[in-house]
């Protein structure tokens, strides 16, 4: 029986351990958190990554977790609708719905389908080496593991990436995010999906299920700055809370210290993932900055498809080229669409906002369908 190893118990790293193991891999996940609990706020899946999910017999319980999703807007701060798509022909249109659920459901859903003992916490790996019969990972703890094969699935700052491809850096995408989830009864929140431009800013709202709502919020800021915890409510609530409803509601209902904040980055589409026995996966080989929401699909796409590979290919070799090849331009493409989105939705002047706007509402929905076609309705 072939052996692998994956470096990262992230959405990436877990679905590939699923799909080594569907195709009779034995797989160890090393994760360098102690705990995998809480692990976010939320996580919209569009069809296209359900359908991954479906091969690898997990879609019916990730619907079941989270909430379909019906219907989506694109709104101005004070409330007003740009665009709305229907999206509930979707499930006939793209082979399955597009889904929202909390990123923890999908932990609990994912670790249900590995053995028990396949996935080691606390374990940092802080090296990598290969010879011509396998591969070892190097941790933290100064302990060692081996297997024929290994995949670092250890995201945006992945440490094995930098281990092989140091050449790549980080590109900050000139905008940070802020990220809850709440308890919340409000009407106009439990109905909605959207996404509500500013000057600069962004206010997402998405129900997770008959109950939760997920928010995301973003905004120009120079990379690293810092916000206190006790002062991430009250800085977001001066940004946002005169904009539409129920936006003050969430964000008043948040727990301060549950706001989650990123700088949002990612790297230019890399030439090569592979290196002999050793792969990457996830956001470690093709970040994209979540204007999409698109990263943890592609992750989950990638997942699918490397396990395909290794099952058709016994050379590991030729199976990762197999991989790349087919992967590659799929995620370039999000990548590069995503950064241009972004730069869109986060525009400042004035006049180019009005501009946008204009355009968003003139062309909405049957552009929307056909961008959407391009990502959903392509197959992994
Ligand atoms: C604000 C925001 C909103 C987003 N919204 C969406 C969305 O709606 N839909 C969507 O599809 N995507 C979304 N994304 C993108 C998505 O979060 C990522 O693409 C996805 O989490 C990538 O999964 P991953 O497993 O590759 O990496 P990660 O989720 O980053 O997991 C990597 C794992 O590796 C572990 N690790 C790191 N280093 C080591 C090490 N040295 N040793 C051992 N373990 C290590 C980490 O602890 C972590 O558990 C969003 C991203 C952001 C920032």
């Amino acid at each position: 029986m072939r052996t692998a190893i994956i470096i990262g118990a992230g959405v990436g790293g877990l679905c590939t351990a699923i799909a080594l193991q569907n195709n009779g891999i034995k797989t160890t996940v090393f994760e360098k958190a102690e705990m995998l609990g809480d692990v976010g706020a939320g996580l919209v899946l569009a069809a296209n990554a359900v359908r991954s999910l479906r091969r690898m017999g997990l879609a019916e319980q990730a619907i079941a977790a989270g909430s379909k999703i019906m219907r989506t807007q694109i709104r101005t701060h004070t409330g007003d609708v740009l665009a709305e798509t229907d999206m509930s022909n979707y499930e006939d249109l793209f082979g399955a719905p597009g889904i929202a659920i909390h990123r923890a459901a999908l932990h609990k859903v994912l670790l249900g389908a590995l053995p028990e003992g396949a996935v080691r916490l606390g374990a940092p790996c802080i090296s990598v080496d290969q010879d011509p019969d396998g591969v070892t990972a190097r941790f933290e703890d100064g302990s060692e593991a081996r297997a024929d094969f290994l995949i670092g699935a250890d995201g945006v700052r992945s440490v094995i990436r930098r281990q092989l491809f140091p050449q790549v850096s980080l590109r900050y995408s000139g905008y940070t995010a802020w990220r809850g989830a709440v308890t919340s009864q409000d009407e106009a929140a439990l109905g909605i999906t959207s996404e509500s431009w500013g000057r600069g800013y962004r206010f997402g709202i998405i129900r997770m299920d008959t109950e939760r709502i997920y928010w995301f919020a973003t905004a120009n800021a120079q990379q690293g700055v810092t916000y206190p915890l006790h002062e991430r409510k009250n800085m977001l609530l001066k940004i946002f809370g005169s904009w539409h409803h129920p936006i003050k509601h969430l964000l008043e209902a948040t727990p301060a210290e549950a706001i989650l904040h990123n700088d949002i980055s990612d790297f230019a589409p890399m030439k090569q993932w592979s290196s002999g026995r050793i792969t990457l996966l996830g956001d470690a080989a093709h970040a994209t900055t979540p204007n999409m929401g698109q990263g943890a699909c592609m992750a989950i796409e990638s997942a699918d498809v490397l396990g395909q590979c290794l099952v058709k290919n016994a050379a590991i070799e030729i199976a990762f080229q197999e991989y790349e090849t087919r992967r590659k331009p799929r995620t370039a493409f999000i990548t590069n669409q995503s950064w241009q989105i972004g730069r869109v939705a986060q525009m400042e002047n004035p006049l180019a906002c009005a501009m946008r706007n204009f355009a968003v509402n003139t062309f909405s929905n049957n552009m929307m369908t056909a961008q959407l076609s391009k990502v959903m309705g392509v197959e992994a």
